[in-house]
């Protein structure tokens, strides 16, 4: 019998949208291997968190507590998830692709003599074992890993498959157990929020986002008062990104964020297969461009040919008078 562990990041109390998207893919895996999905929740955790992930199959939740573990330490994951692993033999372990996984995962990887698939968009069991499919040469082509080593481990791209049916009222089992991080080499003394105290856009469910179009970093201030009034978060297309108009923590696509919004508006983006390749799994998609022949309104469920510095602040105005505000 083989289980399929998860890390499930939380952060204030609250589980990351990855953490359900991991454990209702962890639960299908699980049951095709014959095995059960269980979740690690690293600087401890409650039964309400642990409840949450048995709505989306989880069956055991390990909570991890211990003073080094309140601020997110690389030293001090890799040791507490490498012993719990080797006490509870799990046979496949898969994280978030996020700048957690990213830095942990491969190094506990390396310290259980494992393999890991990076930056995973597909996972299946294929007589036994796991299957990691991942994009490369920049996402031309697709690749299928497999594992030799035990656990295998996966990291998975934000968004890739979308959560499975809530389960209401399913419960885990909460282990709590208080984890020895050894001496830490590298303590993390602090932790410096960035300056944005927006939603990241891998868990937004609105997005407004603009393109090569928008001409400048200060024309975004529209696209930002726009998603101000409906509770959203912005984001860009490579060519505005690469233009200077938005930072490179709000590029989707490809070599940006994947992300699954229910309602994903495009501004002056022209829909290349690359950025397409980020929100393509959005609920509803608004494209706003004054080429009626661009890309992007094959993909979008509503399109507006006209242009965007007309359309932004007529919707707006329009949206603040709808809302009340
Ligand atoms: C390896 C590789 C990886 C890549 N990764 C990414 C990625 O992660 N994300 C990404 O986005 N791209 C990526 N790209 C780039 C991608 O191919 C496109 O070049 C890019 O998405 C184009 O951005 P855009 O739509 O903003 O600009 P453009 O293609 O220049 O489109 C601008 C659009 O705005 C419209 N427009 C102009 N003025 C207005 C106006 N006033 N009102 C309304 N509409 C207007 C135009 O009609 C046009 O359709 C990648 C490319 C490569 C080769």
């Amino acid at each position: 019998m083989g289980n399929v562990l998860i890390l499930a990041e939380h952060q204030d109390g609250k589980l990351k949208k990855t953490a359900l998207e991991l454990a209702s893919k962890a639960s299908e895996l699980a049951g095709q291997i014959g095995g059960q999905a269980e979740a690690v929740l690293v600087g401890g955790g409650d039964e309400a968190l642990a409840n949450e992930l048995a709505a989306y199959g989880v069956k055991k939740v390990y909570a991890l507590g211990s003073g080094n573990l309140e601020k997110y330490n690389t030293l001090a994951y890799v040791k507490v998830l490498a012993d719990l692993v080797k006490e509870t033999q799990p046979e496949i372990f898969l994280a978030a692709a996020s700048p957690v996984g990213r830095d942990c995962m491969p190094r506990l990887a390396g310290r259980l003599d494992t393999g890991i698939a990076a930056d995973s968009v597909e996972l299946k069991i294929d007589g036994g074992k796991l299957v990691a499919t991942h994009p490369i040469y920049s996402g031309k082509a697709l690749v299928d890993v497999t594992i030799n080593g035990s656990p295998q481990v996966a990291l998975i791209r934000p968004n890739s498959f979308g959560l499975g049916q809530a389960q209401s009222g399913a419960t885990a089992e909460l282990v709590k157990k208080d984890a020895d991080t050894g001496e830490l080499r590298a303590p993390m003394k602090e932790l410096i929020k960035g300056a944005s105290d927006k939603v990241d856009l891998t868990e937004a469910e609105i997005i407004v986002s603009g393109g090569r179009a928008m001409k400048s970093a200060a024309n975004f201030e529209i696209l930002q008062k726009l998603a101000d009034v409906m509770g959203a978060s912005v984001g860009a297309s490579r060519a505005a990104v690469d233009s200077g108009y938005a930072s490179h923590d709000m590029q989707i696509g490809q070599t940006g964020k994947v992300v699954n919004p229910k309602l994903y508006m495009a501004f002056g983006i022209s829909g290349a297969i690359q950025h397409l390749a980020g929100m393509r799994t959005s609920k509803i998609i608004v494209a706003v461009n004054k080429d009626p022949e661009a890309p992007i309104f094959q993909k979008a469920d509503y399109g507006i040919v006209a242009d965007l510095f007309e359309v932004v602040p007529l919707l707006t105005e329009e949206l603040k008078k709808a809302l009340g505000e």
